[in-house]
């Protein structure tokens, strides 16, 4: 299996420090809002990944966190006027709701913030100890040029990081690229007593201790937006390898690109945030997934408006395929090798676009194959390469009912009954009225030797 690796700049191969148990952090959401498609596509990704890993490894340990401290909650608390831990609940049960429906499972730990702060004073004091950082004004800041390998992971030089941070500079620092690692807190701020007083965690410790304590000095991979490589995950880096003697903190860095919606940048002043729950009211969870799959997740994802609708004819090609193979048995084994060419793709830097293309090949095969036990074994390797990219999850027929559709299938199946008696007693205009009625609801039928099928109109 190969990565690209944000550090080294290349592709490498994956070797994981102990194949016995592989690894993997990524950073999870600050709950102050609804995810929108750019949240949801790294958690897809590396829901993916986590997917493809434990295909390869017997234990694999995924950790994904909630930032549960954050000063734009503080603001959406205090405009809302209630408290801060309510409004972290209430976004972090959306959050999941969302995760939910498009398919992501859910990671093996996922630690907060607000349960880990007796390790993150601990981590601050271990590296004040180490000479990496210092307190000054009520403040503890690391000190960056403790750490000379800085720049590493975003591959910046000084200036360049200073302008980067886009904070003045504050007159406590010893160098202006120094970083806060803990703060003071005051009135309403949420706050907890620690050896420099009350106060809370700057934004990048939080993660270098949560790994620390469920996951070890150094993990395999760490992933996330690539929004995120400056300066969080380069900081992280530093405090991590400052509080573990220089040790390597991470043997692969995984970044996803942005999400453009119609060649425009995702922001507020364009309005053009998409919310994964508003896009969930119209299209099935499996198809709004499909289409954060549709481009390699190094690239920008193009959002169109069309984006939803070819998702979802896709996945009606996929499941007519899979719906065409109701007489055969998924085959128990012998189907692996059909596999290979969707594997190597996503081996080869988790290539979904390539890999959904071997998915497809897969369904024409299952199309014009004529022997059940060739059929047998397609049909599995269907149903094995649908799950590794989390797809295919459902029986055709429910796919075709259309989730959420609020079809009373029911009353669809009785109509199609009646349609199939009317048209036995050669009454045409009957047969037709009803046919007309379903397509009114947006239900079509497909005639076919075994009787008469429907699906729910895309
Ligand atoms: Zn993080």
């Amino acid at each position: 299996m190969y990565l690209y690796d944000t550090l080294s700049r290349r592709k490498e191969r994956f070797i994981p420090g102990d194949a016995d148990r592989v690894t993997v952090y990524v950073c999870g959401p600050t709950v102050y809002s609804y995810a929108h498609i750019g949240n949801a596509r790294p958690a897809v990704v590396f829901d993916v990944l986590v997917r493809l890993l434990r295909h390869e490894y017997e234990n694999v340990f995924y950790a994904r966190n909630i930032t549960d401290i954050d000063d734009k909650i503080n603001t959406v608390a205090e405009r809302a006027g209630i408290p801060i831990s309510e409004v972290a609940a209430g976004f972090t049960e959306a959050y999941h709701a969302d995760l939910d429906a498009l398919g992501v499972l859910a990671p093996d730990v996922e630690p907060r913030v607000t349960e880990t702060m007796p390790r993150i004073i601990e981590m601050i004091q271990a590296l004040i100890d180490k000479g990496a950082a210092y307190e000054a004004d009520r403040h503890v800041l690391f000190h960056v040029p403790a750490f000379e390998r800085y720049g590493e992971l975003s591959h910046r030089d000084r200036k360049e990081m200073v302008a980067g941070a886009r904070v003045e500079v504050a007159s406590y620092k010893k160098d202006p690229a120094d970083f806060v690692l803990w703060k003071p807190s005051t009135g309403q701020q949420p706050g907890w007593e620690s050896p420099w007083g009350y106060g809370r965690p700057g934004w990048h410790i939080e993660c270098s201790s949560m790994i620390e304590t469920h996951l070890g000095t150094t993990i395999d991979i760490h992933g996330g937006g690539s929004d995120l490589i400056f300066p969080h995950h380069e900081n992280e880096n530093a405090q991590s390898a400052c509080a573990h003697g220089g040790q390597r903190f991470c043997r692969y860095w995984v970044h996803n690109g942005f999400v453009n919606v119609n060649s425009e940048k995702m922001s507020k002043s364009v309005g053009n945030i998409l919310l994964v729950k508003d896009l969930l009211k119209e299209t099935p969870g499996e198809a709004v997934r499909l289409a954060l799959i549709g481009a390699h997740y190094r690239a920008p994802l193009e959002w169109t408006d069309e984006s939803l609708d070819q998702a979802r004819r896709r996945l009606d090609g996929l499941y007519q395929s899979l719906r065409d193979l109701e007489d055969v048995r998924a085959a128990r084994d012998g189907y692996e090798t059909l596999m290979t060419g969707f594997i190597k793709e996503l081996e080869n830097d988790l290539n979904t676009p390539k890999a959904l293309a071997e998915l497809s090949a897969l369904a024409h095969s299952a199309n014009t194959t004529r022997g059940d036990a060739e059929r047998g074994r397609l049909k599995a390797a269907m149903l094995a390469a649908g799950g590794l990219l989390g797809l295919l999850r459902q029986n055709p027929e429910q796919w075709f009912a259309g989730d959420g559709s609020g079809l009373d299938v029911g009353a669809i199946e009785a109509l199609i009954a009646e349609r199939s008696q009317a048209r036995k007693d050669k009454n045409f205009a009957r047969a037709d009225k009803i046919r007309d009625e379903l397509r009114d609801i947006g239900v079509e039928i497909e005639d076919s030797p075994d009787g008469a099928r429907w699906r729910k109109r895309s």
